[in-house]
């Protein structure tokens, strides 16, 4: 998957691919497919269970709720037949299908990331999603790769653990499959030289404590550069 996107020139791998690359390695994501037209959609959200979220999918759709290209919590047949026209419609570049996936619950949003520093190498970040991102700014850095002590000292390091814990009568946060998921993105980081960078923007974490990647972006190294 990635030496055929690097060949046919992607900068990125889309969300349904990015999330593909990550469930392999073991991370949880949101039940999806592709669909290609109105009918396939249908009968995808009837399959995954109601509600679901429709998207628009590509290479280069990158920042799809400023596109518009986003449709949450979606109930219906009919709710989805009119999402699928508006985003088929929406002229969108590069629009190689439309993302059906089951809608998470949950108010509790996390980021997880991959960089690549000069010095340092891989690195696995632990940050605070959804509304509050830019204004709290709470990340925590790792080295790959991270054992298990490494990845719970990123949790007790994260000053916004508390929304890992109990939490408006929502029960604490799957920690040991954080602690995987953390360590997994660091494993990427290290095996896989065409990846430049992971966002998984944001990880939702459900009222049961469950956690799932409901956005996710792989970012390609420059071919020259893998
Ligand atoms: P963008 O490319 O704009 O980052 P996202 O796929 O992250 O698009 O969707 C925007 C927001 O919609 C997410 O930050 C999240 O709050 C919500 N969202 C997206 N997908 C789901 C889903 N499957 N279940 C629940 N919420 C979702
Ligand atoms: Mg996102």
């Amino acid at each position: 998957m990635l030496t055929d996107a690097l060949k046919r020139g992607q900068k990125a791998l889309s969300e349904y691919d990015s999330k593909r690359l990550l469930a392999a390695y073991g991370i949880p994501v949101t039940r999806e497919g592709l669909a290609s037209d109105e009918d396939q959609a249908a009968a995808l959200a009837a399959e995954i269970g109601w509600p679901v979220v429709l998207k628009g999918c590509g290479a280069e759709l990158m920042h799809k709720s400023e596109g518009g290209w986003v449709e949450l919590n979606l109930r219906d047949e009919q709710d989805v037949r009119a999402a699928y026209k508006r985003i088929a419609g929406s002229g969108a570049r590069g629009l190689e299908g439309v993302l059906v996936q089951e809608m998470a619950p949950g108010q509790r949003e996390l980021v997880l990331g991959l960089s690549r520093d000069p010095q340092f190498g891989p690195c696995v970040m632990l940050g605070l999603g959804g509304i509050f991102t830019e204004l709290i700014k709470d990340t925590v850095f790792r080295m790959a790769p991270l054992d298990l002590v490494e990845a719970r000292d990123m949790t007790e390091e994260f000053r916004s653990k508390a929304i890992l814990g109990a939490f408006r009568g929502q029960k604490p946060a799957d920690i040991q499959t954080l602690c995987r998921s953390l360590i997994a993105v660091g494993r990427i980081g290290l095996e896989l030289d065409e990846v430049g960078e992971i966002d998984v923007n944001p990880m939702i974490v459900d009222p049961r404590g469950g956690l799932k990647a409901v956005d996710a972006l792989v970012v390609l190294k420059r071919a020259e550069d893998a």
